[in-house]
């Protein structure tokens, strides 16, 4: 077999299915791991996570910008 099983899938496994959180638009905190340092929302290659919770991800991100939770880009 080509693919071997690996214990270790490293960040290529969506965090949000494997550890069940929740999205919420008032986390900040945990946007901003998936947002990088200029505001960008990081592409579903870089983070693992799915179609589905990077869709969920997208919107938060852009809700806790409107209410600037986050902001849309980071010029320093
Ligand atoms: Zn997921």
């Amino acid at each position: 077999m080509a693919f071997v099983k690996r214990r270790f899938q490293r960040k290529k496994v969506c965090r949000f299915c494997t550890e069940t959180i929740d999205i919420d638009y008032k986390d900040v905190k945990l946007l901003r791991q998936f947002v990088t340092e200029r505001g960008k929302i990081m592409p579903r290659r870089l983070t693992g996570t799915c179609a589905r919770h990077q869709r969920q991800l997208a919107t938060a991100v852009k809700t806790a910008r409107i209410i600037a939770l986050l902001p849309f880009s980071l010029t320093k």
